[in-house]
């Protein structure tokens, strides 16, 4: 099979997967409480894909037919020559075989990155922010960083690039703060998705404490805001309304409950080279070692078959009960959220 005929990447439930996330790296100068443990044990360097690896998966799966990348981790901005690997892989943007390359970042080093993102071909991130309260969100990230992320956002709009944040949703630590977050946010001209946490990885709390059902938010929210539903879909699990005293957008991300994976297009690839078919399943397949075992993509290709072939129906998350172990054992920041 030549690249130029590999066809396109339909799974067995006749879905077309056009969206790849890759995690450049898993790690990051956050702890999220609900992410990490405060002393998360990295991988050894040596188990990362190069940056030239990464280029090859990407262009691998682009040449399959996906439209859109995101670039994520861990975090993305601490992968040394992430530029790099942003400007070689914008070719395929100059080139029309790619709609979109994106990044999420949890903004730490915007202020340094946002231009020559932009440059590099960049047009929209997602910035993680939990909490317009400093105290609070040096509590949720074990970091007093509120004012870097803040100025890293400004860059961010001063550089052109489209800013969405992605907020998820503390029942104990930012519950009351969602309705301000989100009216800076739409204020602020920027879209907005809160994401329900998920049982990934172990982490130092208990993730039932602070599990906040957002179809059960949507509900408080109507009574005091008009919820109107919006036909877009992001190729991922986001559902989106309109706010019509705020005008702007709002996401919400409930793989807990209510799960849209009949609709899914999307997988992800880690910084070590496997490729998920699903966040919430351990169906995998190594990719990095037919990109080792050869410079022509076949072997690669085949794998990405293999595991496309294995692309579970849905998740098995359940709602958490309390002291449970998480359902899936690594962590976001590995298989890059
Ligand atoms: N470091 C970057 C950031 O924080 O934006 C990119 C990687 S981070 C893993 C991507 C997204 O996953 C963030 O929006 C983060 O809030 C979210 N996330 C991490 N762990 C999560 C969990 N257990 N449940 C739900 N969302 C999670
Ligand atoms: Fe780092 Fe992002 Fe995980 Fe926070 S959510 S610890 S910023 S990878």
């Amino acid at each position: 099979m030549t690249l130029e005929t590999a066809p396109d990447l339909v799974d067995r439930f006749g879905r077309t997967v056009d969206y790849v996330r890759v995690s450049v790296t898993d790690r990051c100068n956050l702890r999220c409480t609900y992410c990490m443990s405060e002393q998360m044990q990295f991988l050894p360097k040596a188990q990362l894909l190069s940056l030239e690896e990464l280029d090859r998966v990407c262009t691998a799966f682009v040449r399959r037919g996906v439209r859109h990348l995101r670039l994520t981790g861990g975090e993305p901005l601490m992968r040394r020559g992430i530029l790099d690997l942003v400007r070689s892989l914008s070719r395929h943007l100059g080139s029309g075989a790619l709609d979109e390359l994106t990044l999420t970042t949890n903004g730490v080093r915007l202020r340094e990155f946002a231009k020559p993102l932009k440059e590099a071909g960049v047009r929209r991130i997602n910035v993680s922010l939990d909490s317009l309260d400093r105290a609070t969100f040096a509590r949720i990230v074990r970091s007093d960083c509120l004012p870097q992320v803040l100025d890293g956002i400004a860059a961010a709009k001063e550089a052109g690039l489209k800013v969405k944040i992605n907020t998820v949703a503390l029942k104990h630590d930012n519950r009351r703060d969602l309705p301000d977050i989100i009216r800076w946010a739409h204020d602020s001209g920027m879209g907005i998705t809160l994401i329900e946490t998920m049982p990934l990885g172990a982490v130092d709390e208990d993730r039932t404490d602070q599990f906040l059902s957002l179809t059960a938010l949507r509900r408080e929210m109507e009574t005091y805001w008009t919820l109107t539903d919006l036909p877009e879909r992001s190729g991922g699990p986001a559902r989106y309304v309109r706010i019509a005293e705020t005008g702007g957008k709002l996401g919400f991300i409930t793989p807990l409950t209510h799960n849209f994976c009949e609709t899914c297009r999307r997988v992800r690839v880690t910084c070590t080279g496997t490729l998920f078919m699903c966040l919430g399943q351990d169906s995998s397949v190594d990719l990095r070692e037919p990109l080792r075992a050869s410079a022509n993509d076949d072997l690669l290709n085949a794998a990405i078959d293999r595991g496309l072939a294995a692309k579970p129906k849905a998740h098995d998350f359940l709602l958490p009960e309390r002291g449970a172990a998480p359902a899936v054992g690594r962590h976001m920041s590995v298989t890059g959220g």
